[in-house]
């Protein structure tokens, strides 16, 4: 029996966590849960699982809670999530929160000694090289959630470094893989909304759109598995079955297929290192037919370069690429900016950065600030 901490239950991972927490009663318990806003969730989830201890993020929701959920403890905010992360009875604490508020969460984790199993991607891409290291020195797993990096994981299967020639993250193109340039300033939210094959949160479904996932990823894959980024590589496969592959210094590819659904990348990280029995998943290759790849478009797509860019150069650059994204995306799905502007921000805040290397916590997390006032300022969103 797994005892786990699930931040950002009600997203689209924490209910897809739930939904396998629900098909192995007997191998996970559901100790912590998360959430940000959605507190009539989060009680029928408590109602449910019975977890020790509940949070949320607004201090103005805990009275409703602890009403609703007689002997539960509840907490709410940074602090809430810092103490789910640490509680002493947890195995391995999940972190599915959107943006930046899983890192100190997924840090005190590391350090009171839990596995991590990390589908905010944020937090490998703010702060990659603290957060393996100190992994390293507690001695606990960093599991990727993320089906393209658990798909390199279980290809790895603990191969040594040297022995990988190139990382190759497969992308399924998002929903303007064949739109053509001329109709790029026609995009709409609306469009963008609509993935082809997966069914996310907003935001990274935005940057699906955008391949702003794809970028955040490359910067992930290169902490995650201790690769430099010229050795990560994209692949376009609209039909979202091959989930990645790594390409053996001898020239074999190994890669790992199934029909999209999180919930087996999400079981893979809970049960690991254990493969266990699950209906959930069925993947009929015949029917499927075809199984294409393509060369990703850097010139309609320009986050590709960006995010190589800013993960080549390292220190705060990848947490500045990340926050203006999340400024440009929130002003896109606001109306505020256009599709084409998303990345013309990013890229402006990223010149305009002066990057400290080898940062510490609080650098990257000044970088961080900076980069979202400055793309508010040059998105014309608010005074400086
Ligand atoms: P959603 O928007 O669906 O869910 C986000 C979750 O975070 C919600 O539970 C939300 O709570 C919670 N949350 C937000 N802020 C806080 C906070 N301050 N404290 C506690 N909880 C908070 O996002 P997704 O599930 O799609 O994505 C989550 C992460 O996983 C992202 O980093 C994404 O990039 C990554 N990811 C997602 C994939 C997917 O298929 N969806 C695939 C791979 C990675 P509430 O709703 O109650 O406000």
């Amino acid at each position: 029996m797994k005892n786990v901490v699930l931040l950002g239950s009600t997203g689209s991972i924490g209910t897809s966590t739930v939904k396998v927490a629900e098909d192995l009663p007997d191998r996970i318990r559901l100790i912590g849960l998360a959430a940000g806003n959605n507190a009539e969730l989060l009680v029928s989830q408590t109602l449910k699982h019975r977890p020790v201890a509940v949070s949320i993020n607004s201090v103005a929701k805990t009275k409703e809670l602890a009403t609703a959920l007689p002997g539960v403890r509840v907490l709410h905010g940074d602090d809430g999530l810092i103490e789910l992360a640490t509680m002493p009875e947890a195995d391995i604490v999940l972190i599915a929160i959107v943006g930046t508020a899983g890192l100190k969460p997924a840090l005190a984790a590391i350090r009171a000694g839990k596995d991590i199993a990390i589908a905010s991607k944020e937090i490998l891409v703010m702060a990659g090289e603290i957060v393996m290291r100190e992994a390293r020195q507690h001695g606990v797993r960093v599991l990727a959630v993320d089906s393209e990096h658990s798909a390199i994981f279980q290809c790895l299967d603990d191969k040594p470094p040297g022995s990988v020639r190139n990382l190759w993250l497969t992308a399924s193109g998002g929903p303007f893989r064949t739109t053509p340039q001329e109709d790029f300033p026609n995009i709409t939210v609306e469009r963008a909304l609509k993935h082809p094959s997966w069914v996310m949160g907003r935001k990274i479904t935005i940057d699906s759109a955008t391949l702003f996932n794809k970028g955040l990823e490359m910067i992930e894959a290169r902490w995650l598995f201790d690769i430099e980024m010229g050795r990560v590589q994209v692949v376009v496969h609209p039909q979202s079955i091959v989930h990645s592959m790594v390409e053996f210094v001898d020239g074999a590819m190994l890669a790992q297929l199934s029909t999209p659904d999180m919930c087996l990348p999400i079981q893979y990280a809970l049960m690991y290192p254990e493969r266990v029995r699950s209906e959930r998943v069925q993947t009929n290759l015949a029917k499927l037919g075809q199984l294409t790849f393509e060369e990703p478009d850097c010139k309609r797509f320009p986050a590709l370069n960006l995010a190589r860019r800013a993960g080549e150069i390292g220190g705060t650059l990848p947490a500045v690429l990340n926050a203006s994204n999340e400024i440009a995306v929130e002003a896109f799905v606001n109306r505020k900016i256009s599709f084409l502007q998303i990345s013309e921000l990013v890229a402006r805040v990223m010149n305009a950065h002066n990057v400290v290397s080898s940062p510490n916590l609080d650098q990257i997390l000044a970088a961080d600030a900076w980069a979202r006032q400055e793309s508010v300022v040059r998105a014309g969103l608010g005074q400086r």
